[in-house]
């Protein structure tokens, strides 16, 4: 039966002129286009992870982005510097990027800008004034060579268009001054999108956050859509105030017998200003070290999120011309990064600070996952040394810059969202935001969760998440080169990690298709020759063998590697259960 249909279809099909199928397929293909013209929405990274954070928004030929940030690497990706998100899902498209959005100036958000922007065809820029000074900054440092085409957003009464995108901005309470959040309107639906955002409900300065003008985004014809930042959504209560975290710190700076060492994040130039402030107030000096923390007061100054008098801020060499307790040191590295000014501190190699038992040493910023280890050892090191040090679990030092469930709820009231995507966080906490939501009265059906470039679709129907998915495989970034690394070469790092790595070398006389010696083996971090005999000798056997049994006319020599690659590897799994990298070296004289 199915057969005869498809025969009388070919029949017919060839009855068609040539002229008439091409007509019908044209229809086809137009009826089809104007159904398939939905709004999407995808993700090349943020959604699985903390950082990488960017977001595509794809609407006929018009394409705008939110955010362009880089991730750290996870702890067994050996030697690389940061993961950026993977565009070859932008490629051929680069002239519908209508512009760039990006919401603040964490690296999380803009790390990958500069070396993204230039394979993007330099499009458009828009962020917030001291956004596009960190940026600029991140450029030179990556020593770039282009010079971004950037629109300011100094007035966030302004919309601006975008292709078919409208695209109005607020203002977001967040960790780092100059945070924007945007409303994207589409014939589908409003999208609010407000980057990384917290409540301050008691803050040290200006009327506490407020977010209730936002639910106006939702339109009869349209529906308004909630992407939300999601970090905090497994921490109970509400996040901090920076009011408290002030005064906190203004105690410890008046109480202080000695120095105060003040370690924190470069881009937190509001708790920078108002160390700078409360020093003043004190009668103290303020010495600023480390490469980012100095570039970025001035910045801050520039701005004026930093105002400190002519002859409080001092050079970090002269803070031996004050009594000890006059000085505070603010710097980089409460992260625990190897080179940075607190680790240099703490291994007793800082040129000018040696820690002693009047000294405080204050972590003023969260732990980012992954660096809980290497702050633990830095604050081992420090208490040996007598420093006296608070941290979080002491005091409220630190406000995070993320809501938390409670914010989370009062975001969702606010807004009054008709769909929720979570966005911006690992799997795990959107699916908890999503709990939040449903606890607060948002439907199911309405929460969706994708995974990095899983298509989110709206129509005239409503949204929805598809099967279709771009690429996001990670793109490493080693050095100042953008991926040089591949998977396998990570792997190899991995493998040589963990196992360690054996050459194997065999000289071959080619005329005589002879072994001209022994074959050579040189191991690193696999066994130690020496104590070792037995299967050094082993494994040289295995080499021969190999040889023995390998056509003697003309060695292929990419055979013979591979030959003793695995081989080799499987014998010596044999006998240690361990799988070193074999590399085989052929030298034929
Ligand atoms: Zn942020």
């Amino acid at each position: 039966m199915e057969k005869s249909t498809k025969k009388t279809q070919a029949t017919n099909k060839k009855k068609l002129s040539r002229n008439q199928r091409r007509r019908a397929a044209k229809k086809r293909q137009a009826q089809k286009g104007q159904k398939a013209a939905p709004l999407k929405i995808y993700a090349l990274g943020g959604l699985e992870e903390v950082g990488r954070n960017m977001t595509v928004f794809e609407y006929g030929s018009d394409i705008i982005i939110v955010d362009m940030g880089s991730q750290f690497p996870e702890e067994d990706m050996h030697g690389i510097d940061y993961i950026i998100p993977n565009i070859i899902s932008l490629k051929g498209k680069e002239k519908n990027i209508r512009g760039v959005i990006i919401t603040h100036g964490h690296l999380d958000h803009v790390g990958a800008a500069p070396l993204l922007l230039p394979k993007l065809g330099n499009p458009l820029v828009i962020a917030a004034p001291m956004t596009v000074a960190l940026l600029k900054k991140q450029i030179e440092n990556h020593q770039q060579k282009f010079t971004p085409r950037v629109l300011e957003v100094k007035s966030l009464k302004n919309p601006i268009q975008l292709g078919k995108f409208r695209v109005n901005f607020f203002q977001v309470t967040h960790s780092i001054k100059d945070s924007i959040g945007v409303i994207i309107e589409t014939p589908f639906g409003n999208i609010v999108h407000p980057g990384d955002w917290r409540y301050d409900l008691d803050p040290v300065e200006g009327p506490k956050t407020d977010l209730n003008h936002l639910a106006k985004w939702q339109k009869k014809d349209r529906p308004l859509i909630l992407m939300m930042e999601s970090l905090g959504s497994t921490e109970s209560g509400h996040q901090g105030s920076e009011k408290e975290v002030y005064n906190n710190i203004e105690n410890i700076i008046t109480q202080a017998k000695g120095r105060v060492i003040f370690g924190t994040f470069a881009s937190m130039l509001e708790r920078i200003g108002q160390v700078i402030q409360i020093a003043e107030k004190n009668g103290k000096k303020v010495a600023v070290d480390g490469f980012s923390m100095k570039a970025n007061v001035e910045i801050g100054k520039q701005f004026g999120f930093i105002k400190a008098k002519k002859d409080t801020i001092i050079d970090i060499a002269k803070i031996h011309d004050y009594p000890k307790n006059k000085i505070i040191v603010i710097c980089t590295g409460s992260q625990g990064e190897g080179r940075a000014v607190l680790r240099r501190i703490a291994n007793g190699e800082h040129r000018f600070i040696k820690i002693g038992p009047d000294d405080t040493v204050v972590f003023s910023s969260s732990v980012i996952p992954g660096n809980e280890r290497t702050i633990q050892g830095l604050k081992d090191s420090l208490y040996r040394q007598g420093a006296n040090v608070i941290h979080k679990e002491i005091m409220d030092v630190h406000a995070g810059g993320h809501g938390k469930i409670e914010d989370i709820k009062l975001l969702l009231k606010e807004v009054k969202p008709t769909y929720l995507i979570p966005i911006y966080a690992n799997h795990y906490l959107l699916r908890e935001a999503a709990k939040v939501a449903q606890s607060v009265g948002i439907d199911k059906s309405k929460i969706l969760i994708a995974d990095n470039g899983q298509i989110i679709e709206f129509d005239k129907t409503g949204g929805r998440l598809t099967n279709q998915k771009v690429p996001t495989d990670y793109v490493f970034v080693d050095g100042l080169g953008v991926g040089d690394v591949s998977h396998v070469v990570l792997r190899d790092r991995q493998v040589m990690a963990a196992d360690g790595m054996i050459v194997v070398i065999v000289t071959i006389d080619r005329k005589k298709g002879q072994l001209v010696q022994n074959p050579d083996l040189i191991s690193r971090g696999f066994i130690y020759m020496k104590e070792n005999k037995k299967l050094v000798e082993e494994t040289r056997n295995q080499a021969k063998k190999i040889f023995k049994n390998m056509s003697k006319d003309g060695i292929d020599e990419n055979y013979f590697k591979d030959k003793i690659r695995n081989e080799i590897g499987k014998f010596l799994y044999q006998k240690t259960q361990r799988r070193p990298m074999v590399l085989p070296v052929i030298i034929q004289v």
